[in-house]
């Protein structure tokens, strides 16, 4: 059996798993330092913890459980790796440089079961949720990567957008906040982190109740059921009416905003109209929205959808202003790498697709 990540252990976690074994409680907090302040990547590199208690981290713990498979480098600076997991699966993570920080994108599951008509990440159905640790090992990958290149800076933004649905795998979803979160962690603040989910209404109850404190994104893309179901499929079990409510219950417990995602498809959900709905959409809570438009970036697979015009992005971004709803276009990143989620993983499995029938097999 594979052994865990070390990295999906929460300090709490460690702590007690360390205690039952008669080791000290000040133990994992040492540990601790030596994966997130000093970076190790080995357990005999914490030269003060005794060895004792190093050799029952070895019997069921590693540090590095992710292999870097591919690696794309924008000339604007982000960077996508595909990271090949222990079984084999590939995973897409991806590091932005913004003015404001260093920002990664990790993904939550292998594959996707959302089946959102325009994603490249959702052509190859979910075939397991990644760990906790798997989850945090993706930044500390990106980390390791910045220290070795020998580049300034510490990742400070998280953005839980790569592939996946996030709220399908809740509970690792939630020791990879609390870990990533902790100061004695990687200090993320949690205003700093997002979490985007396609809209699962009784998640962004529970997630609401949890307090976590994390900003939350919410993918809508259209303004009203027939159009968002033909969209995103999963807009038939969960209407807008019930994801609209989920969303009502995090404003009046939170009072915080909430981002709107809506990306923009030629001619199908970017016309002056389907701005106005939207806006009539958000009503009274126009100060607690931000609607994010995303230009959309083609795939081969989802032909029938191309990019909307300037004039469109801007005509949409101009209406839902005059109708005092805050947006914004967002910024696009390494447009000249396999930019659309999920895209180079893809074309990844597919070139390493054996000829004729058979299953996808990842890796
Ligand atoms: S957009 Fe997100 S939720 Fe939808 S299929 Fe792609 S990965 Fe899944």
């Amino acid at each position: 059996m594979n052994k865990a990540s070390i990295y999906g252990m929460t300090l709490d976690q460690l702590t007690a798993w360390l205690s039952e074994r008669g080791h000290r409680k000040f133990r994992a907090a040492q540990v601790w330092d030596w994966l997130y302040r000093k970076r190790v990547t080995a357990f005999t590199d914490m030269t003060d913890v005794h060895p004792e208690c190093i050799a029952v981290l070895e019997e069921h713990f590693v540090i590095q459980t992710l292999t870097e498979h591919v690696k794309q480098e924008s000339a604007d600076g982000t960077i996508k790796f595909l990271f090949k997991l222990v079984d084999g699966n590939l995973i897409e993570t991806v590091l932005m440089k913004h003015k404001f920080g260093l920002s990664v994108c990790v993904t939550t599951q292998v594959g996707c079961n959302i089946g959102c008509s325009f994603c490249a990440s959702g052509l190859l159905p979910k075939s397991r949720d990644l760990t906790s640790g798997e989850i945090v090992e993706q930044i500390m990958n990106v980390q390791l990567h910045l220290d070795q290149a020998g580049q300034e800076g510490k990742v400070s933004h998280v953005v839980v957008m790569g592939i996946g649905e996030p709220f399908d795998n809740f509970e690792n979803l939630s020791d990879f906040l609390r870990v990533i979160k902790d100061h004695k962690g990687l200090a993320i603040g949690a205003r700093h982190i997002t979490v985007s989910t396609s809209g699962l209404a009784d998640k962004i109850i529970e997630f609401t109740d949890s307090d976590m404190q994390v900003n939350l994104a919410v993918s809508l893309h259209a303004p009203n059921n027939e159009l968002r179901t033909r969209i995103m499929k999963i807009n038939r079990a969960i209407p807008i009416e019930k994801l609209m409510e989920a969303i009502q219950y995090y404003w009046d417990k939170t009072n915080r905003r909430i981002t709107l995602e809506y990306i923009l498809l030629k001619d199908v959900n970017d016309h002056r109209e389907q701005a106005l709905e939207l806006a009539e959409l958000i009503g009274d809570n126009k100060h607690l929205a931000n609607v994010n438009l995303i230009p959309y970036n083609p795939v081969d697979e989802h032909s029938q959808y191309q990019r909307s015009e300037q004039e469109s992005i801007r005509a949409f971004y101009d209406t839902l202003k005059k109708q005092g709803v805050s947006c914004s276009v967002r910024l696009e990143h390494g447009t000249d790498i396999d930019a659309a989620c999920g895209q180079l993983r893809s074309k990844q499995i597919k070139e390493s697709k054996p000829a004729g029938p058979g299953r996808i097999a990842a890796g």
